[in-house]
């Protein structure tokens, strides 16, 4: 990497930068922000179409190549295939996560899954694999190299190299899995559970905001949903234990029993898929192309964190039971929904730690500035907004992220619920950077409380964390969106490395001197005073290691769903299965359905484990940065230039040994694990599993 710095290349490079410059300014005006147009269904669906063709074309012009082939006559339109095949899967798959209107949702649904075969249909083109395969790369720079040989295999687990019955077989199958991956997803969001509440004394203990917002409604009962802003309050500080469980229970059968079928469904395919590329299983046939590189690793994985969480997990277990045991002498279990609140119950106790004393200083919009501010600083950019930018929903905000003085990316912020709309947190790609030639765009899709002129929006410390946590995908996904072809731009490297960059800002919310940069009262002004951040760690270490044990248990979930025959699985067995396993807490019998609105299951499939992988390698990239003062030093931009700006043009693995000198190791994130126990002597714990 060392030589990216030499003077041998610091001329031509500046060469590069100055042509760059004046291009990016004029990709910026031919490049409008997503919504300009205002499409209805028929615009959206020409403008979806006519990438489709153009996609067509290209693919059309590769074959038609008569004489030697070479990267300018099949690369190239290979790669412009690839941009346009994806802007029309990131549009449709966002119209159909956040359009206001369900028609428009179902459109945008239709189009995902023909935008889909389309995707399919070109990673099982014979013709296209032995154009590429033909290619001499001796010659070609390393990126290019590495681009071609990663297509060349996902051509192989396309199954391009299979006879026609079978690949027209792997068409038909990957056909209905997107199907079935988008109506597992819709059934989610369509089917927001509520409980009904009759005796307001049921909200005792929540928030006097949330209270305000939680009236009767004409029916005279108070409807409390399922929705995050909703739910979490509810579990941490509600009194009423009635209340807590029947929301609980109502969040963990979402969809269910509808993607029950579903996913059996989904399971079958994946199987077959599987099997008929020669793999024994989905988990192992998914991991083929990643940093796991097979199903058995993700076995060992799940068991080596078990062992580095449990100690931890255990002490922590003993001060939960003992929290329960003030009000309940006779307790000698607890339940998973129950952690949150005697989890609560304890920082407060114990670490003189009350959550809502935080919170007066995280109204959203000073925090979505703070996050935007600390983001500028570390990655050296600035940020513009683009004012009166159309786009589906008014509170909608477009931005460019601006770089010496030039625009370098643009992205968008959806960040608040409505009906109907995606009900999690995510970064999606908009548009993949191209150097000189398409301006990289992203988007974030939350749902943080609405500010309003009587209300501030006062955030959940966890929310701020999640905020800069996908505000890290979409910095990588733009950093990262300079290469020179679109498959191997932003975020495109094995999909098991993608949470590891955005795991990594999380620790920067920990910071005092980042927090008291923008965390500062709504009332008084006063910034967050250093000692109450200092609580706040400490008390919000608490719990690390049983949520490392829950996530590791969801991680078990997916890969015991996808790893072996499905026919020998028996689903509802699964999840209080692989949470007895796994965690310390006990299963409510609800929580067996669970897996029908775990929605990772139709993405992520059997790679959940990616959260955890990719934690252990964010620790050890935040030991890198000085701790005493996140910006100093050389860290900030050697980790862009590291990490961040190759994207996808080099395997994660080098990645990762390139910023840290060596492979990932355990030791930085078993300490992280255990911080809010150190220099705390070891009492004795329960015993049990
Ligand atoms: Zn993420």
């Amino acid at each position: 990497m060392q030589q990216t710095f030499s003077c041998r290349t610091l001329f031509p490079a500046i060469l590069i930068l100055m042509t760059l410059s004046s291009s990016a300014q004029d990709l910026l005006k031919s490049q409008p922000p997503l919504w300009s147009a205002k499409p209805g269904i028929a615009a959206f669906e020409k403008i979806e179409n006519d990438r489709l063709a153009v996609a067509q074309h290209t693919i059309d012009q590769i074959l038609a190549v008569k004489g030697a082939r070479t990267i300018d006559n099949t690369l190239g339109p290979y790669d412009e295939a690839i941009r346009q095949l994806n802007a029309a899967s990131y549009f449709s798959t966002l119209m159909q996560q956040v359009h206001p209107d369900a028609a428009f949702r179902d459109h945008a649904t239709a189009m995902t899954t023909k935008v889909s075969s389309a995707q399919t249909a070109l990673s099982l083109n014979r013709d296209v694999y032995r154009a590429l395969a033909s290619l001499d790369i001796s010659k070609t720079d390393p990126a290019t190299r590495y681009y071609i040989q990663r297509q060349l295999l996902e051509f192989r687990l396309a199954g391009v190299d299979k006879d026609d019955s079978t690949r027209a077989k792997l068409k038909t199958l990957q056909d209905r899995l997107t199907d079935d991956q988008s109506r597992f997803d819709r059934n989610i969001s369509d089917d927001p559970k509520s409980v009904a509440v009759t005796d307001a004394s049921e909200l005792d203990g929540l928030p006097q905001d949330y209270i305000d917002k939680h009236k009767p409604g004409t029916d005279g009962k108070i409807h409390v949903t399922t929705n995050y802003p909703d739910l979490f309050p509810v579990l941490k500080f509600a009194n009423s234990d009635g209340l807590r469980r029947s929301l609980w229970e109502a969040f963990v059968t979402r969809a269910y029993a509808k993607n029950r079928e579903v996913l059996r469904d989904m399971m079958q395919t994946r199987y077959e898929i599987a099997t008929l590329l020669g793999y024994s299983s989905w988990a192992d046939y998914n991991a083929a192309d990643k940093m796991i590189g097979n199903g058995h690793n993700i076995g060992e994985f799940i068991e080596q964190l078990d062992s580095v969480s449990r100690p931890l997990a255990k002490r922590e277990f003993s001060m939960v039971l003992a929290e329960k045991q003030k009000t309940k002498p006779e307790a000698v279990e607890v339940a998973a929904y129950e952690s949150y609140r005697f989890s609560e119950l304890v920082r407060r106790a114990t670490y003189d730690f009350d959550s809502q004393t935080v919170r007066p200083y995280l109204p959203y919009r000073q925090v979505k500035q703070g996050i935007m501010d600390t983001a500028a600083k570390l990655f050296q950019v600035s940020f513009h907004q683009e004012l009166n930018a159309p786009a589906w929903d008014p509170s909608v905000e477009t931005w460019d992220v601006i770089e010496n003085a030039k625009t370098t990316g643009r992205f968008y912020l959806d960040m608040h619920p409505r009906p109907g709309k995606y009900s999690h947190a995510q970064m999606a790609p908009v548009l993949d950077g191209i150097r000189g030639k398409q301006l990289p765009e992203a988007i974030l899709v939350c749902n943080f409380a609405e500010p309003t002129e009587t209300d501030p929006g006062l955030m959940e410390y966890g929310d701020v964390v999640t905020f800069f946590h996908e505000f890290g995908h979409l910095m990588h996904h733009i950093l990262g969106g300079q290469q020179q072809w679109a498959g191997i731009s932003g975020i495109s490297m094995e999909a098991d490395f993608g949470e590891a960059p955005s795991q990594m800002l999380e620790e920067w919310m920990r910071s005092p001197q980042v927090l008291a940069s923008f965390a500062h009262h709504y009332k008084t002004g006063e910034p967050i005073p250093a000692d109450l951040v200092a609580r706040m760690n400490r008390a919000s270490a608490f719990g690390r290691a049983g949520t490392v044990a829950f996530q590791n248990s969801l991680s078990a979930i997916s890969y015991d769903v996808y790893k072996d025959k499905p026919e020998s699985v028996d689903l509802d067995a699964i999840p209080p299965r692989d949470f007895q396993r796994y965690t310390l807490f006990i299963s409510i019998p609800a929580e067996a359905h669970m897996y029908a609105s775990f929605n990772h299951l139709a993405g992520y499939s059997s790679a959940y484990y990616t959260y955890m992988w990719d934690k252990v390698i964010a620790e050890d990239f935040f030991q890198q940065f000085d701790q005493k003062n996140l910006l100093a030093g050389d860290a900030p931009l050697r980790y862009r230039r590291l990490v961040l700006e190759p994207g996808g043009s080099m395997s994660a693995n080098d990645l990762v040994k390139n910023f840290l000198g060596r492979p990932q190791s355990m030791a930085a994130f078993q300490k992280w694990m255990g911080e809010e126990f150190e220099s705390v002597p070891q009492t004795n714990t329960v015993s049990g599993k």
